[in-house]
């Protein structure tokens, strides 16, 4: 790492207060209201945002509106150069931007610098690549000429979560964008001083009113965005339960939608497995963006044969985990990112124990005097638990690993099944035939075999069950921002 990361903290410049991007322009909000950006490592503002509402909502889509035309006119080079030219910047000032992450979220910074920033680069150097790949087709007919067009949607709904916010905005903008799509993009009100960062640096390249930012609260800013009848399009990334709200606003108008939802995957370790690499990918599961990840292998199948040494190493393995100062280069265990997750988190240790689970590492916040005035989370291994307890279904999104132990195949993975989510699983074994045996019958949009969290640009991610329904990080991400057009012409005048 070449710059020092507290240098580029105090030099960075962060504005005291945002406004909405409407247009081109950075507009205060019509409520006049504003909301705090926190840091949740020391619990100082960063800065403050707009608490959007429907006429700053009913502002960004006519801008929206307004700026398609001649978007979706623009020639595929024009996408592809400022796709490569947000790509470009973003690695210029690669560092600075991690720093604004690891601020906001409390995520380590070397996750900042070597997963989230990486991954948000790769989007946009996909989608400018993928910007020429868009085209229709032609069919022939003995008396027909069939045209296939390809064409942009219209307005986009972007709703992006708190865990990833850099990256979670690459994969929205960056496919929509390359399509000829425009955008209304609403960021979490918790965690978004990076992208609102990213807008400002990037607002000379984008043409007005091609994306616009509205942040504020979901209920007054993503309700009103989703239900707005000039809206053509909803991408939402969050969780089940707002989910099924967003689902009723879009049904209102007919509005197709793609939701990128949680998880709570199985990550399988059978007795041929190479235990210390398991161990190192269970302890990276638990700790990576504090377990603010909804691919986060949270419930763990060890097989009997190896259980009692993997669960030893592991819990070494989490008591060597270096916790504290987010921007220490050094740490491997941030801050959770804000007091209502630190909180829920904490009231699924407490329900751990109600459902009779044992505490095998970690269960509580950290004691450490001087992570005191942050969200700090021991990293925590639960073992006895049943696969029908809450705390084995439901997504505690924090550094905390569930055990189940399984001696046949067939019953493991039924209970590996056994879960309304379907986001992604893991398998470790060195028998060829069983990984994929395994891959097959995992119920899930994405399978990793001997290794956890190995994000591929163009390899599609999302989920089966209510993990969610489209997929985004690939290419086939842009059938969702296109609709086809069928031309047919007629080559026998004759006939009618
Ligand atoms: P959330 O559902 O609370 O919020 C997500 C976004 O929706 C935020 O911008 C929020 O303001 C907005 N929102 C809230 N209420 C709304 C409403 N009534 N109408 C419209 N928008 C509304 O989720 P979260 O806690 O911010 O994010 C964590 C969740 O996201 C987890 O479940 C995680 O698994 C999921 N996630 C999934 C993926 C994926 O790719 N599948 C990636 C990251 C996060």
């Amino acid at each position: 790492m070449s710059t020092n990361l507290k240098a580029i903290e105090s030099n960075y410049g962060i504005r005291d207060e945002y406004g909405h991007l409407i247009g081109g322009e950075w507009v205060g909000g019509a409520s006049g209201k504003t909301i705090a950006l926190l840091n949740p490592a020391t619990g100082e503002t960063l800065a403050r945002i707009q608490a959007g509402n429907a006429a700053d909502v009913g502002r960004a889509v006519a801008a929206a509106k307004a700026a398609f035309p001649a978007w979706s006119q623009s020639s595929a080079a024009e996408r592809q150069d400022l796709l490569y030219e947000i790509a470009r910047r973003l690695k210029a000032r690669l560092e600075e931007y991690a720093v604004l992450e690891t601020l906001n979220n409390g995520k380590p910074i070397r996750e900042s610098l070597y997963f989230d920033l990486p991954n948000a680069i790769g989007q946009f150097e996909l989608f400018a690549g993928a910007a020429y790949g868009l085209h229709g087709q032609t069919l022939d007919f003995p008396d027909a000429i069939g045209i296939v067009h390809r064409e942009p949607l219209g307005v986009c709904a972007q709703i992006i979560p708190w865990n990833v916010p850099l990256l979670m905005m690459a994969c929205k903008i960056a496919p929509a964008l390359a399509a000829g799509n425009t955008v209304v993009l609403k960021p979490a009100e918790t965690v978004c001083l990076s992208v609102l960062e990213f807008f400002v640096e990037m607002a000379d390249i984008l043409p007005p009113g091609v994306v616009n930012v509205v942040t504020g609260y979901g209920a007054d800013v993503g309700e009103a965005l989703v239900t707005h009848p000039d809206v053509r399009k909803v991408a939402f990334t969050g969780s089940v339960a707002t989910a099924r709200r967003v689902i009723q606003y879009a049904s209102a108008n007919i509005v197709p939608q793609t939701l990128e939802l949680g998880g709570k995957s199985a990550h399988i370790i059978c007795a041929d497995a190479d235990i210390d690499a398991a161990v190192e990918s269970a302890t990276m599961s638990t700790v990576l963006n504090k377990g603010e990840v909804c691919l986060a292998g949270s419930r763990l199948f060890l097989h009997e044969a190896i259980e009692e040494e993997f669960l030893e190493k592991f819990r070494d393995a989490l008591g060597n985990i270096r916790q504290g100062d987010p921007l220490d280069p050094a740490t491997q265990l941030g801050a959770q990112a804000s007091t209502m997750q630190m909180e829920k988190i904490e009231s699924y240790l407490a329900l751990a124990i109600e459902e009779g689970a044992t505490v095998f590492a970690g269960g509580a916040r950290s004691a450490d005097a001087g992570l005191a005035k942050g969200h700090f989370v021991q990293p925590t291994i639960f073992t006895k638990v049943a696969n029908d307890m809450r705390i084995a279904q439901e997504e505690i999104f924090g550094p905390v690993t569930t055990v189940q132990s399984w001696r046949d195949e067939d019953e493991m993975m039924a209970r590996a099944n056994d879960t309304s989510f379907g986001l992604a699983g893991g398998v470790w074994t060195r028998d060829l035939a069983r990984a994929h045996r395994i891959a097959r019958k995992l119920e899930t949009g994405t399978v990793w075999i001997n290794r956890y969290y190995n994000l591929k640009p163009n390899m599609p991610l999302g989920g089966y069950k209510q993990s969610g329904f489209g997929r985004e990080f690939s290419h086939e991400v842009l059938n969702h921002y296109t609709q086809t057009k069928s031309v047919i012409v007629n080559l026998d005048e004759g006939k009618l």
